[in-house]
């Protein structure tokens, strides 16, 4: 009797077809019923994606080559009988879509996450396997996943959950290779834009270095940072590894690249935050069904926060860019009725049928848990600096947490997340949560912001006051707010030439008038052929409170209404420190900032 393997052979020979070849070697299952499963999910992304319609040509057969029977049983699931101790599955994978969580060969590369390609056999997901790639002369792999000295076509993960956590990258993409801390960190970068490689690897290895410090150390033999350029964005985080793909022209100008290192600096800072300090929820996995948490905004929304402050602590962010950041984020968390509406817990556990399937109302009764995450990060790290003079700060609850559960990837139960947060604080924080993470309070920025010296400031500019104005003397008044501007209250977008309400907020000054979907055709009955010339009008010829008359097909009918128009939000938002600062202010500045004050 022998122990079971498992083996798979991965086939990208005919990269132009975006078909995978895909081979399972199963041994020591032993003769009858055995049933193979592929994910409909990948961790890290909620969504279900029931990756078995991309497979196809799907059959069983003997160690001798006989074919054996095979049944579909569930729409990711196969049975099949055999008759001898091993069995061979062999089957296809149709791979054309570039995301992080899904997978994609042609004549340029292989890049593919292990949730598309790889089944398990009677849930044995506790098996070691083997994988061998068969890819085109010239190209070579890189891979979280451990390889074989001797065989570069060879490697292996300890178990099902470690493959699926591995991507691959196959082909000629450039590669990069640095060390810190004595580990081995491997740059892969597939595709051309406007980027710096040497740049991009020397920023990269800032990013490692400052959230190593901040963890005391890293927590993996060697970490792959796969980054494709092309023509949108996603990230996806591994234990270590991680594919972060950016517009290829996302690199210049700096404000652009700003984002460029906040993705990796989110991702990378995950392989702790979500990888290792997770709820139990979140691994080992059920690949089978969504799993739910209420704790999604600790997972993203406080990476978010870490992603700019360890990129500010590293020095690639000035404080200014900092604080740019953090107004921007405020600014748009401002903007967004829903966070009136929806907790950051019920966000969290209804993921997979909200933020991940938004519909035209989402903005209205939802909010993201990245978004408001981010921000009440910003706010407990300040409240627990403002409890303990200092002393402590959320980087020592995140410490906790991976040291208590982390570190040997134990999943803890939601409640030990307030309790570690109590702990460091010094006392209770049931307030906080209940205001701000179970409830849907305000959330008290300009107060918390104060403790460490700085103050929003909530602008409204407006360039029809400014005729011929130029950049000295528009920064001479930049914290000088015009007068508010009038608001419709819909988001108006130009679709197939046609002036569209994409959403309508509610509350606002149209809600209940229009509906999302309505074709603006006149204003005051004169024609609009731009959203731009809706919200250029209403600025320059309105003022809060006055009406509009709109005109609008809906549904190819003509419908009109009158709109009492609302006071559009301020459209500039700026951070910046107060004049007579309390030495309080200046201790909490300059800890959390890493920056003097005075500089
Ligand atoms: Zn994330």
């Amino acid at each position: 009797v022998h122990s079971p393997t498992v083996a798979f052979t991965v086939d990208c020979l005919k990269p132009d077809t975006h078909v995978y070849r895909v081979t399972l070697d199963a041994r020591g299952f032993g003769p009858g019923p055995h049933e193979v499963e592929l994910p409909v999910w990948t961790p890290g992304a909620y969504e279900i994606q029931d990756y078995a319609r991309h497979l196809f040509d799907v059959r069983a057969r003997s160690p001798e080559g006989k074919p054996l029977p095979l049944d579909k049983v569930r729409k990711n699931a196969w049975r099949l009988e055999a008759t001898d101790d091993a069995f061979t599955v062999t089957y296809q994978v149709y791979a054309n879509q570039l995301d992080v969580d899904t997978s994609h060969l042609d004549g340029t590369h292989a890049y593919w996450n292990g949730a598309t390609l790889f089944v398990y056999v009677d849930g044995r997901k506790d098996l070691p396997v083997d994988v061998y790639i068969k890819a085109p002369a010239g190209w070579r792999v890189s891979t979280g996943l451990d390889g074989d000295p001797n065989d570069l076509w060879h490697y292996r993960a300890p178990n099902y959950d470690i493959l699926v956590d591995c991507p691959v990258e196959i082909g000629t993409h450039r590669v990069y290779t640095f060390d810190v801390d004595m580990k081995p960190h491997t740059v892969a970068i597939w595709g051309h834009g406007n980027q710096d490689d040497d740049r991009l690897v020397a920023d990269t290895r800032r990013i490692v270095e400052t959230q190593a410090a901040m963890f005391g150390g890293l927590p993996y033999a060697h970490y792959t940072f796969i980054y494709h350029l092309a023509d949108h964005w996603g990230g996806l985080e591994h234990l270590n590894s991680t594919t972060c793909l950016m517009p290829r022209e996302s690199f210049k100008p700096w404000k652009a690249y700003r984002r460029v290192l906040g993705l990796i600096a989110h991702e990378f800072f995950h392989l702790w935050n979500v990888k290792r300090i997770h709820p139990e929820q979140l691994g080992p996995f059920d690949y089978n069904r969504e799993v739910h948490t209420h704790l999604l905004w600790a997972m993203e929304g406080f990476t978010d926060y870490y992603a700019a402050l360890t990129l500010r602590r590293a020095g690639l962010f000035s404080v200014t860019d900092y604080l740019q950041v953090l107004a921007e984020d405020i600014k748009r968390y401002e903007g967004l009725p829903g966070r009136y509406v929806m907790d950051l817990a019920w966000s969290s556990f209804d993921t997979w049928i909200k933020l991940y399937k938004p519909n035209e109302d989402s903005a209205n009764r939802s909010i993201s848990y990245y978004l408001k995450g981010h921000l009440v990060g910003l706010l407990m790290d300040l409240e627990i600096r403002r409890r303990t003079d200092n002393r402590r700060s959320l980087d020592d609850v995140l410490r906790l947490l991976y040291e208590r559960w982390g570190r040997e990837g134990r999943g803890f139960p939601e409640r030990v997340y307030q309790e570690t947060v109590e702990e460091v604080a010094g006392g209770s924080m049931a307030d906080f949560f209940a205001r701000y993470i179970t409830g849907v309070d305000e959330l008290p920025l300009d107060a918390m912001l104060d403790t460490a010296g700085l103050r929003i400031h909530r602008l409204t500019k407006n360039p029809d006051l400014h005729p011929g104005e130029d950049d000295d003397e528009a920064e001479d008044r930049s914290l000088v707010s015009d007068p508010p501007v009038a608001w419709i209250g819909a988001h108006l977008a130009l679709k197939d030439a046609k002036v569209v309400a994409e959403w309508v907020a509610t509350p606002g000054p149209a809600a209940e008038q229009l509906y999302a979907g309505d074709e603006l055709i006149a204003l005051d009955g004169r024609r609009v052929t731009d959203p731009k010339h809706v919200t250029e009008r209403i600025r320059a010829d309105k003022r809060p409170g006055d009406t509009v008359t709109v005109t609008a097909f809906r549904r190819g009918e003509l419908i009109t209404r009158d709109i009492v128009l609302g006071e559009a939000q301020p459209n500039t938002y700026r951070i910046t420190r107060v004049d007579d600062p309390t030495p309080a202010q200046q201790a909490t500045y300059q800890s959390w900032l890493a920056a003097s004050w005075p500089d």
